[in-house]
C-alpha cells in the first residue's frame, strides 16, 4: 500500500463527520466553520515511542491513549473537542499495525464525537503528533491563570494508579495489573466536568505530569502559592495497597492520570458540591490557594512539609 492508499483506507474512509465540518481529509487543508458565538481552542500533543508509550503496546491502545491525552487538554479548558488532525511517523508500512491503530483511533474518536479532519503520514521512528480543536461559548474557557487567594483547590479523582502501572511487578495478581494498565492506557478525559468548570472554576489544568507539578503551573500562572492537606489527597486504593509507604509520593508526583485539578472560590463550595452530586460526579477538595509562593503541604498533625514538584521533564 502506498502513502495515499494507506491514508484512504486507514484514516479517510472511517472519519466521522460533524455538522461544522465543511470538508476534511483529501485537500491541502481541512475547512471547519466555527459557529457564531463560539471560541475555538487549539492544542497539540506529541507522543513518542518508548517515552509516552511502549512500542510493544497493542497499537489500538496507543491510538486510544494518543486521542485521550489530547482530549484531556480540551477538558482542562472546559471546551468541547470537535476536530483532530494526526501527524503519524511510522518506521515501516506495517498494515497489521495500522489496522489495529486505526481501529483504536476511530473507536476513540467516535466515543467522543470528534472528527479526524487531516494529518500527515511520514516514515521514521514511531511517533505521533495530534492537534485537537475544540469549542466553548464565547469567553467560557477556563485558564490556568485565574486562581485567586483563598480559592479552594480540587482534584477530580483518585491519583497514582497510572504511575503505579509502570512500577507493577509480575508477582502481583493479574487482575490488579490489568486494572493498572487500563488506568495508564485508557485515561478518561474529564469532559464530564465541562459545565461545572465553566460555572465554578477560576483556573484548571489536567494532571499529566503529576499533581504537584501541574498545580505548580496554576500557581505560577496565577501569581499565588498553594497549601495542600495531605490527608485529603485522593490516593488510588491500589496505590495504598501495594505501596503504603510511597502512596502519597505516587499520588502527588506520578503522572499520566489525566484527572483535572481546578480552583474555585470557597464561597461556592456547597453549590459546587451540589452541582457535582446532581450529575453523579465526585471531586475532592485538597487545599487552598495562598499568597505565599510555592506549594506547601500540611500533614495530619498540622506540620508543614515542603514539597518539590518533580514531574517528568523532557529537558
Ligand atoms: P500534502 O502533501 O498536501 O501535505 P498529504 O498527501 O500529506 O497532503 O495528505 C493528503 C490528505 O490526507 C490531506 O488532506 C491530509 O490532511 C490527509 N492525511 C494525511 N495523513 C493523514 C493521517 N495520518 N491522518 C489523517 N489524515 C491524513
Ligand atoms: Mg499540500
Amino acid at each position: 500500500m502506498n502513502e495515499f492508499e494507506l491514508i484512504d483506507v486507514f484514516f479517510k474512509s472511517k472519519a466521522l463527520i460533524r455538522d461544522e465540518l465543511v470538508y476534511g481529509i483529501g485537500d491541502d487543508a481541512a475547512c471547519v466553520r466555527v459557529p457564531p458565538g463560539q471560541d475555538l481552542y487549539i492544542s497539540t500533543d506529541t507522543l513518542v515511542a518508548d517515552v509516552h508509550f511502549s512500542s510493544n503496546w497493542d497499537p489500538y491502545d496507543i491510538a486510544w491513549k494518543a486521542v485521550m491525552v489530547n482530549l484531556s487538554d480540551m477538558a482542562a479548558m472546559a471546551a468541547e473537542p470537535c476536530w483532530l488532525s494526526l501527524a503519524l511517523t511510522l518506521p515501516h508500512n506495517d498494515t497489521a499495525w495500522l489496522q489495529r491503530f486505526s481501529l483504536g483511533l476511530h473507536a476513540a474518536l467516535t466515543a467522543y464525537h470528534v472528527s479526524l479532519i487531516g494529518g500527515d503520514t511520514t516514515k521514521g521512528p514511531l511517533s505521533m503528533t495530534l492537534t485537537v480543536h475544540g469549542l466553548t461559548a464565547t469567553g467560557k474557557g477556563v485558564r490556568r491563570s485565574g486562581a485567586k487567594n483563598q480559592d479552594e483547590i480540587w482534584v477530580s479523582g483518585e491519583l497514582g494508579a497510572a504511575a503505579l502501572a509502570l512500577y507493577s511487578k509480575e508477582t502481583w495478581p493479574a487482575a490488579d495489573r490489568a486494572l493498572l494498565m487500563t488506568q495508564l492506557q485508557r485515561p478518561k478525559p474529564r469532559l464530564d466536568l465541562k459545565a461545572v468548570l465553566q460555572t465554578y472554576a477560576t483556573a484548571a489544568i489536567d494532571i499529566s505530569d503529576g499533581l504537584a507539578a501541574d498545580l505548580h503551573h496554576i500557581c505560577k500562572a496565577s501569581g499565588f502559592g498553594a497549601r495542600l492537606f495531605l490527608e485529603s489527597i485522593p490516593i488510588h486504593p491500589l496505590v495504598r495497597q501495594y505501596l503504603p509507604e510511597q502512596a502519597l509520593e505516587f499520588s502527588m508526583q506520578g503522572g499520566d492520570d489525566y484527572e483535572l485539578c481546578f480552583t474555585s472560590p470557597a464561597a461556592v463550595h456547597d453549590e459546587l458540591q451540589e452541582a457535582l452530586g446532581q450529575t453523579g460526579l465526585r471531586c475532592y477538595p485538597i487545599g487552598v490557594i495562598e499568597t505565599k509562593p510555592g506549594i506547601c503541604a500540611v500533614n495530619s498533625t498540622g506540620d508543614l512539609v515542603p514539597l518539590v514538584p518533580k514531574g517528568y521533564r523532557h529537558f
